[in-house]
């Protein structure tokens, strides 16, 4: 599955300014989002692609190596998408989620505030797309990935502030990191806009972080894939994500598989197919011919009489069954190559051939409809 471009998504041109890419945004995401579609597959796979395309062209840093590097560019800042939708309450109204929604996103900040004083927090998953040939999905292979990823700042020793001084209670919730207020006959309970529903504050930022007690450093694994994958498969490598804060855990790391084009193979299921020409007097006559596999060649006996279009199967030589016994097959079709060009004396020989008379079974049948067809019209 190949990712869209995010400007696409968006609707915008490459050139589109901030304000430009919070209308467009705006204007989608209210279209797609989950409450007003609800049990809507489509729609949500349409908003946190949305959010995904917005999150990363939203920030100057992130659409700088987006334009530079593409999605690999963007890869190791780990689209947030999707994160923390879930935590809707139940019967709060479209505004309040879509404030939620928004507040989120426009507010620069991940998916912080839901513990009150407890400033531990989970690292983010991160998602990295691998690009994978066939020869090395049917054999499995290791590789060797770089992307970026957070690590607590060695500066501050992830506590955000400088000095290593302890971050001030928030003066506005009183450090419950919720403020409440009066909805109808509802009393509601937010994270506090102030401190992002942590309770605290930093006076004195970090000079390294920014107070965000993390930064972006890169990160080299190596990733074993198993033979058969296919794309759209996803690897998790557990705790290969961003590191949690305070004491929180390491998110995931998620390596989506993206089976790259063959020149001469596709791949149905675990089954692979490709197309081999032969010459008009090899189907005639029969040949043995040598095709190429992912494993290699071998050789394949056409018999003589052999149509264009005929389909052969070579067993067990498509991909292997990715947690399974036994492996897919392969589909040659056969092409007979009708020549364009023929010099004289080729075409002294055909027309000789031909003049020989014979019969092909095609010519035949349609002889003996096209007679019943004139003896009843
Ligand atoms: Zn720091
Ligand atoms: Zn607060």
């Amino acid at each position: 599955m190949a990712k869209r471009d995010y400007y696409e998504i968006l609707g915008v041109t490459r050139t589109a300014n901030a304000d430009e890419l919070k209308k467009a945004y705006r204007k989608l995401a209210l279209k797609f989002h989950p409450d007003k579609n609800p049990n809507n597959k489509e729609a949500e796979e349409k908003f946190k692609e949305l959010s995904e395309a917005y999150e990363v062209l939203s920030d100057p840093k992130k659409r700088q190596m987006y334009d530079q590097f593409g999605h690999a560019g963007a890869q190791g800042f780990g689209g947030g998408a999707g994160q923390g939708f879930g935590g809707f309450g139940e019967g709060a109204s479209f505004q309040d989620i879509f404030n939620d929604v928004f507040g989120d996103f426009f507010g620069g900040g991940g998916p912080r505030g839901r513990g009150g004083h407890d400033r531990r927090q989970r690292g983010a998953d991160l998602r990295y797309t691998m690009s994978v040939t066939f020869e090395e999905a049917a054999l499995g292979c290791e590789k060797q990935i770089s992307f970026m990823r957070h690590r607590p700042c060695q500066t501050c020793k992830g506590m955000g502030t400088k000095n290593g001084e302890a971050p001030t209670a928030c003066g506005q919730c009183g450090g419950s990191g919720e403020v409440r207020f009066q909805q109808g006959f509802f009393a509601v309970s937010r994270p506090c806009p102030q401190c992002h529903g942590e309770g605290s504050v930093i006076k004195n930022p970090c000079p390294s972080c920014r107070g965000e007690r993390a930064v972006q450093a890169p990160a080299k694994l190596a990733v074993t894939v198993p033979a058969g994958v296919n794309s759209g498969q996803r690897l998790k490598l557990k705790g290969e994500g961003d590191a949690g804060l305070s004491g929180g855990p390491s998110g995931d790391l998620y390596v989506v598989i993206q089976l790259a084009q063959h020149p001469l193979f596709e791949r149905q299921e675990d089954d692979v197919l490709c197309e081999f020409p032969i010459s008009f007097a090899e189907a005639t006559i029969g040949v043995e011919v040598s095709v190429p596999t992912l494993t290699g060649m071998v050789s394949l006996k056409v018999p003589a009489g052999t149509p264009t279009g005929k389909t052969f199967r070579i067993k067990g030589k498509g991909f292997p069954r990715l947690g399974g016994y036994g492996s897919g097959d392969l589909f040659v079709r056969v092409i007979v190559d009708v020549p364009s060009q023929l010099t004289a004396e080729q075409r002294e020989v055909l027309k000789k051939f031909d003049s020989l008379g014979q019969e092909t079974p095609l010519k035949k049948q349609y002889q003996e409809k096209l007679k019943q067809l004139k003896r009843n019209p």
